[in-house]
């Protein structure tokens, strides 16, 4: 530790109880290495407080004695946003002990979450009041309010719901010097000047740490359809999906895998298997919900849906599932595509957007372009085709050394796949955000001024540039090591 942490941990001992602070470094290990395995960090010291003022304590003495914190949640981050620089320069911030739900209303239709609070266990209390949160995504059972907060999370239910802009009412947040933003009051018109609530969001723990959130609630859901179709294309989906959308408002999700990644799950996930009998080169998992009991079946929607699509040729086989097992063992699928992968072997992952009838042909042709370029991969691309967002991934050829084929063949891959993104008029961070394994990227293909604006207000808020170095932009150009 250096002689400024050793001084703030003395600080804080006097001000937390034991348990909030860790020095042992087989409890902090799993906390210094990114969900992916690709970044490992060092921390001398991880910090859990437990309350708001808690957290405040920390980061106005951290930011007296120059000490660099990184904020971190469940730790899921797939752009290695919440790993700590390798040199122990920094301490970890933990939310992990904030974790109640402070009030749950359905009069308001809000929750008010602390930072720390699991996705999944938002889930269920929302349900216990007759609500639901719409939002979620496969790491559901760790990445946190925070996080989310923080990375302006998608998942499966943007199509309809949106991002967590539009799902977060309020947060409550400790700005870098110590002080406290408290916009949990979830004002439906509030016009004094900017506003911080959405500058935090999405500023992936550079200008404060966000203790808590107001989030929208929607009403339960009564009864949900999911069904799994086969098709040719990702163009088909497309159409398919603006079909169903003119018919109904009903589909909640619509998520495009290729035939090659089912197989992968189907091969690295036990207990999984493949819905339909033939073999499609793409599919769709569509999710239509009611909220009303007395409405038309969702499931009933999708197969009356589905069955002009399958008359026409459009879609090629489809299958409703019969069952609540059998609904979650199809996106049991979808949620495993990321493990699946991860299992297979070494794959450089690209979290793109490009608008969304650009999508189909993009996947198809920026695929082919990659594969030609770097003999012996595969390019594939699935997720959120409604958005206009999927994940485009490049696995290493058969056989690869992981850490050379990292260090030497996926910056150029990635470089490569983003100057298509950035010429399809693409961002090449769609949910994800930018972390440390970004960074560069946004500084190479970001406009000037886009980037001079974020550095002027993390400034601004941050001089002593205390939180999450090395994520998201630095504070002086030129020094984006990737
Ligand atoms: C299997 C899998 C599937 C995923 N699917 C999706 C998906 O569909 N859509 C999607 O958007 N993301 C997805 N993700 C990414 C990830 O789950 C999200 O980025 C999530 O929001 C991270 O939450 P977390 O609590 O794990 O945050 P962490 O990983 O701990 O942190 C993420 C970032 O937020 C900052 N941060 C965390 N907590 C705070 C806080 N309280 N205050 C300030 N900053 C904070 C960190 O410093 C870091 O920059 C997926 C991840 C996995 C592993």
């Amino acid at each position: 530790m250096t002689p400024a942490q050793n001084a703030l941990i003395d600080a804080l001992s006097g001000q937390l109880d034991a348990k909030s602070i860790v020095t042992d470094p087989a409890e902090i290990a799993p906390w210094e290495t990114d969900w992916r395995g690709r970044y490992h960090g060092h921390a001398p010291a991880l910090i859990a407080p437990s309350s708001r003022d808690e957290v405040s304590a920390v980061v106005r003495l951290a930011t007296r004695f120059g000490v660099p914190l990184v904020p971190q949640g469940g730790n899921t981050s797939m752009v290695g946003g919440a790993t700590p620089p390798g040199n122990g320069s920094a301490l970890i911030l933990s939310t992990r002990r904030m974790n109640r739900i402070r009030s749950l209303s359905a009069d308001a239709n809000l929750a008010i979450a602390e930072a720390g609070v699991i996705l999944a266990d938002l889930h269920a209390a929302a349900e216990e009041i007759g609500r639901r949160f719409p939002l979620t995504l496969g790491a559901r059972g760790s990445a946190t309010i925070g996080g989310l907060v923080s990375t302006n999370a998608g998942g499966t239910q943007v199509l309809r719901w949106g991002t967590m802009r539009a799902l977060v009412a309020g947060v409550e947040a400790v700005l870098p010097d110590g002080s406290i933003h408290d916009g949990l009051s979830a004002l439906k018109k509030d016009n004094r000047g900017y506003d911080l609530n959405q500058l935090l969001i999405g500023a992936e723990g550079t200008l404060g740490v966000v203790t808590a959130a107001a989030l929208r609630l929607a009403p339960a859901i009564a009864a949900r359809g999911v069904a799994w179709a086969g098709l040719q294309n990702p163009a088909d989906a497309l159409a398919l999906l603006r079909r169903m959308e003119a018919a109904t408002s009903a589909i909640e999700s619509f998520e495009i895998i290729p035939g090659d990644s089912l197989e992968l799950v189907v091969e690295h996930i036990p207990g999984t298997r493949k819905p339909l009998a033939g073999t499609h080169p793409w599919h769709v998992l569509i999710e239509a919900v009611s909220s009303d009991p007395a409405a038309e079946s969702p499931a009933a929607l999708l197969e009356r849906l589905l069955a002009p699509a399958l008359e026409s040729g459009l879609v090629a086989d489809a299958v409703i599932a019969a069952s609540e097992a059998q609904a979650d063992a199809f996106w049991r699928i979808r949620d495993s595509l990321s493990e699946a992968e991860r299992a297979s072997g070494p794959a450089v992952q690209h979290d793109i957007s490009v608008p969304v009838d650009v999508m189909p042909r993009f996947m198809i042709e920026a695929a082919r372009a990659a594969e030609q370029r770097f003999a012996g991969t595969h390019a594939t691309a699935f997720g959120h085709l409604g958005d206009g967002n999927v994940h485009f991934h490049v696995r290493a050829p058969a056989g690869t050394d992981r850490d050379r084929w990292y260090a030497e063949e996926a910056p150029g891959i990635t470089r490569f796949v983003n100057d298509l993104v950035v010429a399809a008029g693409g961002s090449i961070s769609a949910e994800h955000g930018i972390g440390q394994m970004k960074i560069g990227e946004l500084a190479r293909l970001a406009p000037p001024g886009r980037i001079e604006a974020i550095r002027a207000i993390r400034r601004a808020l941050d001089p002593a540039g205390i939180m999450n170095p090395g994520k998201l932009v630095t504070l002086a150009p030129g020094n984006e090591a990737p």
